[in-house]
């Protein structure tokens, strides 16, 4: 049976560089007000329901306002989407991301985080405090606590700084916990970037990579995941 004309439908497979192309596409569209709104029609829905292969992994946090297939201007089974409030890392995510990358061949991975973060806020106002939340929100906090603290080492104190160092980390913090993330990077055959995104103009920038041919990202102070 042959599959319909498709548009935004990408070659099989793209590499990581492709990949990150496609998505910086897709957020040029949406800040310029010119979305094509790709793959979200009752044909490609059809088309897909055999087999996902999604050529992105979003690790986002949870903001109302960061609807990943949104702001890259994306559809069905375009984006392998884990969401958590200010991106915090667990062993359910990393499981998500290794399914993504390892079993459906997933060749990039993005770690989204934004400005004004509330999860970052949050953490800072806890450590400034010293009083921690009750619940599981104090999960979310000591997610972010070695952020802040390579922060305060490096001397930056405004939010989107902060922001900015906490993608990074969490970059960092995913490639030294998860061997099968490092593994498939090392091969080649995948990317890790940290983007930042504004809330006002709804671009994306890059602050964080980590690649097979640039410099190798390096673990800092990873949170102990597995006990979470
Ligand atoms: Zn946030």
């Amino acid at each position: 049976m042959s599959r319909p004309e498709r548009s935004g439908v990408l070659p099989d497979p793209i590499s990581p560089q492709q990949a990150l192309a496609e998505l910086q596409a897709g957020n040029r569209r949406f800040v310029t007000g010119a979305p094509r709104h790709p793959n979200q029609d009752a044909g490609h829905r059809a088309a897909v329901a055999d087999g996902q292969h999604p050529f992105a992994v979003v690790v986002g946090c949870s903001d109302s306002r960061l609807a990943a297939e949104i702001i890259f201007d994306r559809g069905l089974g375009d984006l392998f989407v884990v969401r958590t409030a200010g991106h915090t890392l667990g062993a359910e995510v990393l499981g998500s991301v290794e399914y993504a990358v390892t079993v459906l061949r997933t060749p990039l991975v993005v770690v989204l985080g934004h400005d004004s973060c509330g999860a970052v806020q949050a953490a800072r106002t806890a450590a400034a405090t010293g009083t921690a939340p009750g619940g599981h929100l104090r999960a979310v906090v000591d997610g972010v606590l070695p952020s802040l603290r390579r922060a305060e080492a490096a001397g930056v104190v405004d939010i989107d700084g902060i922001v900015d160092i906490h993608i990074a980390q969490t970059v960092e913090a995913m490639l030294g916990s998860s061997a099968a993330l490092a593994a498939e990077v090392d091969a080649g055959r995948c990317a890790v970037v940290g983007m930042s995104y504004r809330l006002t103009a709804g671009e994306v920038r890059t602050v964080a990579e980590a690649a097979a041919d640039g410099p190798s990202a390096t673990p800092v102070d990873v949170p102990a995941v597995s006990a979470a």
